[in-house]
């Protein structure tokens, strides 16, 4: 029986007839804090169900660490009872960001329909050409910025959802020659360079779709947090057995209390900097999502007023030898 028990994942605790443990699983032992209070529910809880009673009670919130824990009581025919112990701290984690996204993704696109509501509302009761025209203008871009958005999301859940990389060898060259190309527009407009300093990297493994994706999003930020005719660059070197892709700018920078967070979707230093610019909040997360999906990740160093450098590390396909390591 010990054996069977030891090898079973779910919390339980049997009793005897007047509700005292016997006998648990390993994973009834709980740790930490939550101790005393988990022993107090489970302790009422089986002598309830020795009584022949199953009321259900709300889950018990234990902690720190923060716990989630639903305790089922359940008599036994022959006498005595069993508890059933599930651990819903992943779930209720889990709904909580869902929930949160839900939210934060219906206030940013609200925004923009809400502007394009009014605006449209205005040109109805305006005659004049040039008021209309002006009006019009903005609603393209309030649409285009809702558009904008919903690319993203459906990037990143594609990405979320793809779950892990397709590992094939990828050519890093043509992944940075398709970022660049997916950024140059939007930098010859306001007269910055983008510089590629090593155009024949090594090869790497991953998914190369993702890989342009997660890199265009790091561009296209270079571009847009840089000062007009400046200047970007994307570097790549050769770690042991990973491939270090750095972009660096010398643009607004960003203030190191803001480091931690910005990777988190929807997040902004600057609300009306990244709407100006047409930023969605959502690009590092996809470039954040892009380095965990390959078993690497992503680093930044950022001064304000300085610039920004952001290094995305992925697995090579030919490990450098030690010799040639640079760092
Ligand atoms: P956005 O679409 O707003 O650019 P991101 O997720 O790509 O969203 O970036 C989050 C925030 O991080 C941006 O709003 C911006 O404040 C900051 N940021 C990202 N990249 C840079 C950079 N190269 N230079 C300065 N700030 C940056």
């Amino acid at each position: 029986l010990r054996e069977v028990l030891d090898a079973v994942p779910v919390g339980l605790v049997l009793a005897d007839q007047r509700g005292k443990p016997i006998l648990h699983t390993p994973a009834a032992r709980i740790g930490g804090h939550g101790d005393v209070l988990v022993g107090e529910a489970l302790e009422s809880i089986l002598a309830a169900a020795a009584r022949g009673d199953t009321g259900q009670r709300p889950p018990e919130l234990v902690g720190p660490p923060p716990k989630v824990l639903q305790i089922r009581g359940i008599p036994l025919a022959g006498g005595g009872a069993l508890a059933v112990i599930d651990d819903l701290t992943e779930r209720a984690r889990l709904d909580a960001v869902r929930t949160d996204f839900v939210a934060n993704i219906s206030h940013e696109l609200k925004t923009p329909v809400g502007a394009m509501a009014v605006l449209a509302e205005t040109i109805a009761d305006h005659d004049d050409l040039d008021v209309m025209r002006s009006l019009a203008e903005r609603m393209v871009m309030e649409a285009h910025r809702a558009s904008s958005t919903i690319d993203d999301l459906l990037e990143l859940s594609r990405i979320e959802l793809g779950g892990e990389a397709a590992r094939e060898v990828v050519d890093v060259g043509l992944v940075m020659a398709e970022a660049v190309h997916r950024t140059r527009l939007a930098a010859e407009r306001r007269g910055i360079t983008i510089r590629v300093d090593d155009p024949h990297p090594p090869k790497a493994i991953g998914d190369s779709r993702q890989l342009v994706s997660a890199l265009a999003n790091l561009l296209d930020n270079a571009v847009k947090y840089s000062n007009d005719g400046g200047t970007v660059t994307i570097s790549v070197s050769a770690v042991g057995q990973w491939i270090d892709l750095a972009v660096a700018d010398r643009g607004v920078g960003i203030p190191s209390r803001d480091l931690d967070r910005i990777f988190e979707r929807f997040y902004r230093v600057d609300r009306a900097r990244s709407r100006d610019t047409g930023g969605t909040g959502l690009g590092l997360a996809i470039v954040r999502h892009v380095a965990t999906n390959h078993g690497g990740e992503v680093r930044v160093q950022s001064h304000e007023g300085e610039g920004s450098v952001f290094t995305l590390r992925i697995p090579a396909a030919d490990p450098a030898c030690p010799s040639s390591i640079e760092n």
